[in-house]
């Protein structure tokens, strides 16, 4: 079974040992260096935000990463863990997307605010800084794309979501 085949079947498994099972025996590639893990949450996060003067609640992250000593305490070289929920396995099956699709997600979106976060923490450590760190990350998956054969679809999330992050506030669900 090809890599590509067993992310599919995941789609329509939830099954979190599975789910785990794949996601630690995925090649991180250079993105390596800066990520200790990669783990399966199976619960989703929710995310509350602001719509104009309403709070809404969205439904997730597809994936997050984590990192306490870099983030609170601004200390560099560390690695950090990459979490992914199960919304990442539903939006490849909605999307009719691919591997290539879920490694732009993983390896050159998440593994670029791993490489940032791991080289000089302090690039995001205010709140608007943090709008600039998605616009790089997305800006990096674009640069990606054909390296990874991404979906046509895939394409035109991710060039949205980048230009959306470029106008500094951005209200579409991130990550
Ligand atoms: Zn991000």
């Amino acid at each position: 079974m090809t890599t590509n085949e067993e992310l599919i079947d995941l789609c329509n498994n939830p099954s979190s040992s599975a789910r785990s099972q794949f996601l630690r025996s995925l090649d991180l590639e250079g993105a390596g260096k800066y990520i200790s893990g990669v783990d399966y949450i199976a619960r989703e996060s929710r995310l509350i935000g602001f719509k104009g003067l309403k709070i809404v609640v969205n439904k997730s992250y597809r994936m997050s990463i984590s990192n306490p000593a870099a983030r609170i305490f601004l200390i560099p070289r560390f690695k950090s863990r990459v979490k992914v929920y199960p919304i990442s396995f539903e939006r490849i099956r909605e999307e009719s997307w691919h591997l290539g699709d879920f490694l732009s997600m993983l390896i050159d979106h998440e593994g670029y605010h791993a490489k940032e976060l791991f080289e000089s923490p302090k690039i995001i450590s205010h709140f608007s800084d943090v709008n600039n760190a998605e616009y790089r990350a997305y800006e990096n998956q674009v640069r990606n794309f054909d390296k990874r054969n991404c979906s046509p679809t895939f394409r035109i999330w991710a060039e949205e979501m980048r230009n959306c992050y470029k106008r500094v506030s951005c209200e579409l669900n991130s990550n």
